[in-house]
């Protein structure tokens, strides 16, 4: 199996987001009303998969609306987010970056995914949705579709986004894997398995992609850089501060297994991207 690693996009955020150590006013206030200098600039990642039962993509990126040409335009971004999200993403997304743009590159339409997984529902892994119109599964957990109704996911994660698109919405069950021991097993054979690792939000999946005896763990926003795991400093972006611990401790745990090939961050600026063949 080959993994993709694709940049769709960058956010320019307070550095609380990846290292605050607690979720509070303070840190929250300064996420909001950062100046541009004095935000660290983050990639925004998705994966295309080459799976044997066909291409599997993990989330979608920003979408080209708000970065009509290429750079930080807070206009096109106040046309597809909220102020407060705005305020909080400063996002671009560099030519040839976005999703659609990248799958074209390789040859690749919407149609010939094999299906589209997101991860969670923020803005910065679901834009992209609506440039890939055609893609026959788009997949969530169960978990995380029903906690979009609480007010605190309302405010973060904007329904114009992801509501008109099919999604296909799956249980997590009881496994071995994850801190909370949930997981979805995608096409039965534990080759790429959906874990819950709440903290960031309730029902959010890190995906564990298998293949022999070795995996790569895409970590999603549950860790924004392997220090999050490493000196347990959780991310200031997310709603349970002890969740956020649980996820990391088995994020690190998984990290020290023999067969782990590498464990990736949507946010982690030391990636670049690559192909990592499993
Ligand atoms: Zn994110």
């Amino acid at each position: 199996m080959k993994l993709h690693i694709l940049r769709c996009g960058r956010i320019r955020v307070s550095e609380t987001v990846p290292f605050g150590n607690r979720i509070d006013l303070g840190n929250t206030r300064k996420q909001l009303l950062a100046p541009d200098r004095d935000r660290v600039e983050l990639p925004v990642f998705c994966y295309l998969i080459e799976h044997p039962r066909g291409p599997v993509l993990v989330d979608t990126g920003w979408c080209r609306d708000i970065s009509p040409d290429g750079v930080f335009d807070p206009r096109a971004v106040g046309r597809v987010l909220p102020p407060h999200l705005a305020a909080f993403y400063h996002p671009l997304l560099p030519a040839g970056e976005a999703i659609h743009e990248q799958l074209a590159a390789r040859g690749l339409r919407a149609e010939d995914l094999n299906c589209i997984v997101l991860t969670h529902l923020d803005p910065d892994h679901v834009a992209g949705l609506r440039h890939l119109g055609r893609a026959g599964r788009i997949v969530l957990p169960e978990d995380e579709y029903f906690w979009s109704c609480r007010t605190v996911f309302k405010a973060r994660q904007p329904r114009s986004l992801w509501i008109d698109s099919p999604l296909e919405r799956l249980y997590y069950r009881g496994s071995p894997l994850g801190p909370n021991r949930w997981a979805i097993d995608l096409f039965g054979d534990e080759s790429l398995q959906l874990v819950n690792v709440p903290g960031h939000t309730d029902g959010q999946a890190a995906v564990l992609v298998r293949s022999g005896g070795r995996f790569v763990l895409l970590a999603a926003d549950a860790a924004f850089s392997p220090r999050n795991w490493r000196e347990e400093i959780t991310p200031g972006f997310g709603f349970d501060r002890g969740r956020q611990l649980q996820s990391l401790r088995w994020i690190s745990s998984m990290a020290a297994e023999p067969g782990c090939a590498a464990v990736l961050c949507s946010h982690d600026p030391a990636i670049q991207p690559d192909l990592i063949t499993l």
